[in-house]
């Protein structure tokens, strides 16, 4: 069951691609422009699958696939190779490696979010990005200016649906004033200080959460991942592979439980924050919380990411484009030279200034 996401044109033989633009596949080669059939395996929306079936690994064959990849050495990306390339670069860390044909197996992904942006609209945005940063070393900006062809990568994510039912005890505080006489100056003055009554409470809060997204890839920094946010949600397409024509997908690095215990972590916050508001008063401690969680279920999801890595004397930088929304992160890197030779102006400008008013009152 590998998945290959090549589609030969109909018409020419040579591959499609999917064009963000159009929403469709089309062939570079002669045109062709070919719509992506209609509803996929899972009609009717997007399907969640059953968390615990997953984790005792009674998940049904046809929801796993094995990924070509190549992992980089470097960075342990798993990224799926490049059939016509033997040689080629980490998208995520620009090391050289060579293609090898390992496999990931994984659960097939369930959505996707398709590009919308182009990789001129991606490179744009990532110009004009780097373009106000009047620091940044030369080589950066002369990079971004020739723009060496920027990636497009489905980055892998996890989802998290489940149903929570939290009992807590805490305590509710209320503020109040007393007034007290105080000597001050010499003198006896009437002053109000604030208090807090503390009362015990207890109650039951219950949620349900919807799509938790965690990160399931570990090529990028957390960072940069989170700066893409926010990402649409409600645009996802059941995953089809006419989606991915002309991209990349990367394999998931955090498998099913691992990302569950992150989602949690997310969702505790939530359900605090839930407490908090049931508590009410002026201010709240929490003592325990008892969450009962259930009906998990979770999907393999791909985000659309451009991405350029690349190498300058000896640092790697990246610049990452949320391919939905064309919001670009990366690192800031400075160039110590452009900034000595600003402070450097400025003294010569200063310098000049003086010289100036010198002259002047001669
Ligand atoms: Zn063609
Ligand atoms: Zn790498």
């Amino acid at each position: 069951m590998d998945e290959e996401h090549r589609f030969p044109c109909e018409n020419c033989g040579a591959d499609y691609r999917y064009d963000p633009a159009r929403g469709e596949l089309i062939c570079d080669h002669c045109g062709d422009v070919k719509k992506i059939a209609g509803p996929g395996p899972w009609e009717g929306g997007i399907r969640e699958l059953d968390f615990r079936t997953a984790m005792d690994n009674l998940l049904p064959l046809q929801e796993m696939e094995d990924l070509r990849v190549t992992r980089c050495p470097n960075c342990g990306a798993e990224v799926e190779f490049d059939p016509d390339s033997h040689a080629t670069e980490c998208p995520f860390c620009a090391t050289p490696v060579v293609t090898d044909t390992g496999t990931h197996r994984q659960i097939k992904p369930r959505g996707v979010l398709p590009f919308a942006v182009n990789a001129d609209a991606a490179r744009d945005a990532m110009n004009d990005w780097l373009g106000r940063l009047w620091f940044a070393p030369n080589g950066l900006q002369e990079y971004a200016r020739k723009g060496r062809k920027m990636q497009g990568i489905y980055v892998p994510y996890w989802t998290y649906d489940a149903q929570t039912a939290s009992g807590y005890r805490g305590e509710r505080g209320t503020i109040y004033y007393e007034t007290r006489q105080v000597m001050r100056d010499g003198k006896m003055q009437t002053v109000r200080v604030q208090k807090i009554r503390w009362r015990p409470v207890s109650g039951k809060v219950a949620r349900f959460f919807d799509d938790v997204l965690v990160l399931a890839s570990r090529s990028l920094p957390k960072k940069y991942t989170d700066a893409l946010q926010p990402w649409d949600l409600t645009r996802l397409e059941p995953y089809r592979p006419e989606f991915l024509a002309g991209f990349r997908a990367e394999g998931y690095q955090v498998d099913l439980d691992e990302g569950y215990s992150e989602a949690r972590a997310i969702m505790d916050r939530q359900i605090e924050r839930d407490v908090k508001f049931d508590i009410g008063g002026d201010q709240q401690r929490i003592h325990r919380i008892d969450t009962d969680i259930s009906a998990v279920t979770f999907k393999h999801v791909l985000l659309p990411v451009w991405l350029a890595a690349y190498k300058y004397r000896g640092e790697t930088y990246r610049f990452v484009v949320n391919g939905v929304s064309g919001k670009v992160q990366g690192e800031r890197p400075w160039s110590a030279w452009k900034i000595a030779l600003a402070v450097l102006g400025g003294l010569i400008l200063a310098g000049g200034i003086g010289y100036a008013i010198s002259l002047g009152q001669v």
